[in-house]
């Protein structure tokens, strides 16, 4: 195939313990997926339907550092936002996929940090327009190293943190997420056609906050490797 300009490059994650690395399709994130988390967002989380947003797989901060690297401070905000999460990595695709088949759509797993322009989400939400410029900008998608299922499994339950300076402000269990990764899947599949080399961004605990420049995030996921981003 003749392109007429270059081809844009292959977002990838690395994978942990090797050379190898995960194409990347889209990057699906669930909104609101953790109770406290949706308490401080002025919501009530009793068991409302997941609902969905999509950063590009441009906006992936793996490429050049598979830890996560230097993310450097957005344009037009003053109110950046930290969110860790479990990051799912699809092998397969579907549609209509049901929470009791959807383990095995999943490839591995990762931690990523959800880095959210919260003035610019807020005005957005306010205005009911679209969450993009809040969410899809370049480097808002740092992700860890990627560990396959067939070595870490599929994790349900484990702490999930972040650390920013030293300092813990996100503090979780896997096993807080209102909707599970099998229940994710089967409601993300029913909207949108899934694909293999698909992201899911699963969610975040309480404790979301502003970082600036100079500041250093480092969080997990209990299993999986860590991550480390400098904002600079
Ligand atoms: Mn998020």
């Amino acid at each position: 195939m003749a392109y007429v300009i270059t081809a844009p490059e292959q977002a990838v994650v690395a994978v942990a313990g090797s050379g190898d690395h995960f194409p990347v399709g889209r990057i699906y994130c669930v909104g609101r997926n953790y109770a406290e988390h949706a308490r401080e967002m002025g919501h009530d989380p009793d068991r409302e339907p997941p609902f969905f947003f999509q950063k590009h797989a441009g906006a992936l901060l793996a490429a050049a550092e598979p830890a996560g690297g230097d993310f450097p401070y957005p344009s037009m905000t003053s109110d950046v936002h930290h969110e860790i999460e479990l990051v799912v990595a699809m092998k397969l695709g579907g549609t209509d996929i049901k929470a009791a088949d959807a383990l095995g759509h999943v490839w591995g797993y990762a931690v990523g940090i959800d880095m959210t322009r919260r003035d610019v989400q807020g005005e957005a939400k306010k205005l009911g327009r679209p969450w993009d410029g809040g969410k899809s900008f370049d480097n808002a998608a740092p992700v860890s190293l990627l560990h396959p299922a067939s070595e870490v499994g599929h994790p349900a339950a484990g702490a999930i943190w972040l650390d920013v300076n030293g300092t813990r402000r996100q503090e979780g269990d896997l096993n807080q997420l209102i909707w599970s990764v099998p229940e994710i899947i089967e409601h993300l599949s029913a909207l949108f056609g899934l694909q293999a080399g698909d992201l899911i961004m699963t969610g975040t605990p309480a404790g979301v906050a502003a970082v600036g420049p100079g500041d250093e995030l480092t969080g997990g996921v209990e299993g999986l490797a860590g991550i480390m981003v400098r904002v600079v």
